[in-house]
């Protein structure tokens, strides 16, 4: 694998351009039978290393620049709330085998390795701040003692806290990065995103944002609200975000715990790799250089973060070796229907057609139509004598319509025939039904699809 950025920290890295992070992984390895959900505490990293190693090297090889100790929830206060029958390690025992697995990994890509560090019961138990410090201190010391590039300090939910924490984190000596995990009404104390910003910013952290609990949408809203208020303070940290791969548009300060479907029943509100696009877009776009996921980003989000980013980057995942963006892999698909250069999007309030052309320099023409317009039924493919024919393909950025920042790089995928993108974004808010289409309606739409094709 080329290894670009080797050597570089990650301010350098930063002010060279964007910098991709990694996924969720105490949700993910919960799915694959490492983690207790309900705890949530990352013992695996200690009783299942390769299991751990394996999550690490597939965001790495979907474009992570950097690995994050899997360290979330392990100080000492929390494995041993209800008398450490959590978990059968001790806290150094689990930061330093995190530490090794995340290493082992980042150097076979030129990553960097984050050690992470999130809030501690003792917090909110009211024990005051030499309490919390030591607890963090515990896991700065092996951060430190196995040379991790950086301290993540992340998950925090009071930004009383996140100062402690940044303030233990900074005497190490290493760069620090802090994200809280708030919507736009603030921490669980009520002190503003903008407030937090600048708190975090003058507690010593170079690097600023938030992660979890929420939506892209909600997540670079209330960056934006971050952004303001240091700008208007004069500060100038880097902006970074993780937001969560699940739309829970409707949600308050609980975030995505809120949901009626949290934890175990998630699936039918995860991000598509299309809305991760738009999300990296968007992110970019507003300033933001430190983008990646938390909970519920898979390794496909970040490879769509890494696709995105591309030319900004100036290079491609390794995992783009089996992917092609905007369905481009359908190329080779045996199936005519799917060989695809008709190609519909609907997002928001707007409704994107393309169509393989003779003209432009992509051979796609893309026609932004409001909702409205949008065909009852599927229409019919061209007729095979019509089918357009574009080689080589190219991909081609189109000007994006007011108000929509989802970049479209279709290439000519060949023989025409159908293919239809629904991208569902924010729906109707709190306590909403399953996304998930209900049978009824599916099976309408598969028939008329399959009418489609026989005719
Ligand atoms: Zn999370």
């Amino acid at each position: 694998m080329a290894i670009s950025g080797q050597g570089k920290g990650l301010l350098e890295r930063l002010a060279e351009g964007v910098v991709v992070g990694d996924g969720g992984m105490v949700m993910a390895l919960e799915k694959r039978g490492y983690v207790n959900g309900g705890p949530w505490t990352p013992e695996a990293s200690a009783e299942h290393p390769e299991a751990v190693k394996q999550l690490h090297r597939e965001f790495l090889r979907a474009g992570s620049d950097v690995l994050q100790t899997f360290t979330h929830y392990s100080s000492e206060d929390k494995l041993t709330r209800g008398g450490r029958t959590l978990s059968k390690f001790t806290s150094r025992e689990i930061n330093d085998a995190a530490c090794r697995n995340a290493r082992e990994v980042a150097d076979e890509g030129g990553a960097l390795v984050a050690g992470s560090i999130t809030q501690c019961p003792s917090y909110w138990e009211g024990k005051g701040k030499a309490v919390v410090q030591a607890q963090i201190r515990e896991q700065l010391q092996v951060f430190v003692e196995n040379k991790v590039d950086f301290i993540q300090a992340e998950f925090f939910e009071y930004v009383e806290e996140m100062e402690w924490a940044i303030e233990e984190a900074v005497k190490t000596g290493l760069v620090v990065s802090a994200t809280m995990a708030i919507g736009e009404k603030g921490d669980l104390a009520k002190v503003s995103p903008g407030q937090c910003a600048v708190r975090m910013a003058r507690a010593g952290a170079k690097v600023v944002g938030l992660n979890c609990k929420y939506d892209p949408d909600t997540i670079l809203r209330t960056m934006t609200a971050m952004k303001e208020a240091l700008d208007a303070e004069g500060l100038k940290p880097y902006l970074m975000t993780q937001p969560n791969g699940f739309h829970v548009p409707g949600v308050g300060r609980l975030g995505y715990a809120a949901c009626p479907e949290f934890p175990f029943a998630m699936e039918a509100r995860v991000l598509t790799r299309f809305d991760v696009h738009k999300y990296a877009r968007a992110a970019y776009e507003m300033g933001v250089r430190y983008i990646g996921g938390c909970c519920g980003f898979e390794a496909y989000h970040i490879r769509a973060i890494a696709e995105e980013l591309a030319t900004e980057r100036g290079k491609w995942p390794a995992a783009s070796e089996k992917h092609k963006p905007w369905g481009e892999d359908l190329r080779l698909s045996t199936a005519d229907f799917l060989r695809a250069s008709f190609f519909q999007v609907s997002y928001g309030a707007v409704w994107l057609s393309g169509r393989a052309s003779d003209s432009g320099p992509g051979g796609c023409e893309f026609e932004p139509r409001p909702v409205a317009a949008m065909p009852g039924r599927l229409p019919r493919p061209p007729a095979p004598e019509s089918r357009p024919s574009l080689h080589p393909p190219v991909r081609h950025p189109l000007p994006p319509p007011p108000g929509f920042l989802f970049s479209v790089g279709l290439a000519d995928i060949g023989h025409v025939t159908y293919l239809a993108l629904e991208i569902h974004t924010t729906g109707p808010p709190i306590r909403q039904p399953s996304r998930r289409k209900n049978p009824k309606q599916l099976e309408e739409e598969d028939c008329q699809v399959q009418e489609m094709i026989e005719a």
